[in-house]
């Protein structure tokens, strides 16, 4: 008889778990809570689906256990992808050299493979199923589980949870995968938004609203540097986003959510370091100090930007800058090169592409994502502790996780 698997949540890394354990030979059921599969996949990459990356580095990845991503992708990595990917008939190109997309750039393709192929496999999809309690039943030396939910029960040998975290809770992964895993004996640790943006303190912001400029930023938490990213950041009314904000989100979250102070340091002339900004600046001054405030920085900065620095160095708009103290010259630089952002919060889970926290990797033997407290329990994706930054990076962990935890679940046990 073949071995009975049920993968529970079909998104990315729950599909890719189905199709390996129906590859491997076993009976496969998804079990979905919302009426169709893999809506968050289709709202990735805007639409287009940065399905991986060839950078893969540990560094990409941020888990309770550093080594535990890596080990797990290691076993299918990104050319493993891509080589999975071409033989469901989808074929892909790269951006910026290492971020890969479906060449038809549409999210939606990747959907559809996936699912052409669930459908070759015979795998059996079940959408509006939640489960509500998982059971694990002895009957003489089978010991199997039961999945109930709507007064329907599913048997399966081996349990897949792929239930996704709480990030955009629109697309079904609403965090309830956690109550199932924790019932199963399972620690969660907390769960919070990332690759997110920050809420900031100070009423700046809405007067730079819309502007986007190339700044290097530095998350400090405690005074403690954490993180440091370049790239477009993104000024909203409320504070700040962009990549370069997503990318050090979950260090600001980790933190507020301890009660540390967080802020990020912002350089908004990343090109030149401060030595060579301040001999600018000054070089700046001699040659411009005719023109009025408002004018002294058109052509370096974003005007709006401009204007709100020279007013925190106490530099007036309407007269020419030459009568600019000495001191508010230092601020002026200051001001640019060292820009504090205060973050009061980090938008809401409804806003997130990833959750940093979920299940406790020391939990899960990454060899074979199988749990190391509940016996034929697996586990894929995001519904673990392992979030990685902006590029292809939490796509490579759903379909790394999935394929490790589909095979295995469905390889039957010596004794069995
Ligand atoms: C806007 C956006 C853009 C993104 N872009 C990218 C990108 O370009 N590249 C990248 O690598 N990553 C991207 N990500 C992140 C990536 O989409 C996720 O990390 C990945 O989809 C997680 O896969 P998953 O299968 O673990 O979880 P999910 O995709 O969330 O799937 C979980 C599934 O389980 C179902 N489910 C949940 N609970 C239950 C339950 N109790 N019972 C039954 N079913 C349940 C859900 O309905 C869902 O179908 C993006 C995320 C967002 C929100």
């Amino acid at each position: 008889m073949k071995k009975q698997v049920a993968v529970i949540g079909g998104g990315a890394a729950g599909l890719t778990a189905a199709i390996w354990a129906a590859r491997s030979g076993a009976s496969v059921t998804v079990l979905e809570h919302t009426d169709r599969v893999g809506k968050k996949i289709l709202s990735t990459g805007n639409g287009r689906c940065n399905l991986t990356n060839a950078k893969m580095e540990a560094s990409c990845y941020r888990s309770g256990d550093p080594q535990f991503p890596m080990a797990v992708i290691s076993q299918f990595g990104w050319k493993d992808t891509l080589r999975w990917f071409a033989s469901m008939g989808l074929l892909c190109h790269n951006r910026m050299e290492t971020y890969y997309y479906p060449l038809s750039d549409q999210a939606s393709a990747v959907l559809d493979c996936l699912r052409m192929e669930c459908a070759r496999l015979g795998v059996t999809i079940r959408t509006n199923f939640s489960p509500e309690k998982i059971r694990r039943v002895r009957e003489g030396k089978r010991a199997f589980y039961q999945i109930s939910g709507g007064g329907e029960t599913v048997q399966a040998d081996a349990v897949i949870l792929a239930c996704g975290s709480k990030a955009a809770p629109n697309t079904g992964s609403d965090g309830s995968g956690y109550d199932l895993a924790k019932a199963l004996g399972h620690r969660i640790i907390k769960p919070l938004p990332a690759l997110v943006q920050l809420r900031c303190q100070g009423n700046h912001y809405r007067q730079l609203t819309g502007i986007r400029t190339d700044a290097d930023l530095r998350l400090l938490v405690n005074d403690q540097e954490l993180w440091r990213e370049r790239g477009e950041l993104q000024i909203t009314d409320y504070g700040i986003s962009g990549i370069p904000v997503f990318q050090l989100s979950r260090f600001a979250a980790r933190g507020l959510d301890e009660g540390k102070k967080v802020r990020v340091l912002i350089d908004f002339l990343p090109a030149m370091d401060v030595k060579e900004s301040r001999i600018f600046l000054e070089e700046r001054f001699r040659e411009f100090g005719h023109r009025n405030g408002e004018d002294f920085l058109t052509g370096v900065l974003h005007k709006k930007l401009a204007i709100v620095l020279l007013k925190m160095a106490g530099i007036r708009l309407d007269q020419p800058v030459s009568a600019a103290s000495r001191r508010q010259q230092e601020h002026l630089l200051r001001a640019i090169k060292e820009y504090e952002a205060l973050v009061s919060s980090v938008n809401p889970f409804a806003n997130a592409q990833v959750c940093c926290g979920g299940v406790d990797v020391h939990q899960v033997d990454s060899a074979t994502m199988e749990s190391k407290v509940a016996p034929d329990i697996y586990f894929a994706g995001e519904i673990l502790d392992v979030d990685g930054i902006c590029g292809g990076y939490n796509l490579q962990w759903a379909w790394s996780s999935g394929k490790v935890a589909g095979c295995r679940a469905a390889q039957r046990r010596r004794q069995e």
